[in-house]
């Protein structure tokens, strides 16, 4: 993942295949934000937490980017001057607000369902309806299998996995 030199922390990751464009971009970005920030975030327990947490290094980038409000939204975009003056910054999906990262991760009638689906399969019951049981099998499946495929020793049934994430996750 990196190696000190001089003093400095020097990044190295390895990929499985060659980055492309979007993803250059970004890990530039990433790297120059953490090279700035990274004794504050030295300190945040969050950053470290994702660091460490078991997924693909690019939902670990991306996780990183939605705390630093680095998501490529249509309000971060006409913030950064990529979006012409003028162009329709509400969210496609619901029509209702501004697209940034806390409308599609928090306030969002269209995905809010997804994530309070996922926050009680994970035991963070939220008290509200949801109607994206197959969104949440589908994300489920997909956590399993490449827990599976990248995971020494995770050997538990689909089954055990839906039903007691929290026991799987914390035996890794
Ligand atoms: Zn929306």
């Amino acid at each position: 993942m990196g190696k000190w030199s001089n003093g400095v922390w020097n990044w190295e990751f390895k990929w499985r295949r060659r980055l492309r464009g979007r993803e250059v971009q970004w890990l530039e970005e990433m790297l120059g934000e953490l090279r700035a920030g990274q004794h504050l975030e030295d300190e945040d327990p969050v950053f470290k937490q994702v660091w460490l947490t078991p997924v693909p290094s690019n939902t670990k980038a991306f996780i990183w980017r939605l705390l630093r409000d680095r998501v490529q939204t249509r309000e971060n975009l006409c913030k950064r001057r990529v979006l012409a003056r003028g162009v329709a910054t509400m969210c496609p999906l619901c029509l209702q607000e501004e697209e940034s990262s806390t409308h599609l991760f928090l306030r969002c009638a269209a995905t809010s369902p997804i994530w309070y689906a996922c926050s009680g399969w994970l035991g963070f019951r939220t008290g509200e309806a949801f109607e994206s049981d197959q969104i949440l099998e589908l994300a489920q499946l997909r956590v399993w299998q490449w827990l599976r495929v990248k995971i020494d020793g995770f050997s538990y049934s689909l089954f055990e996995w839906k039903e007691n994430p929290g026991v799987c996750i914390l035996s890794l």
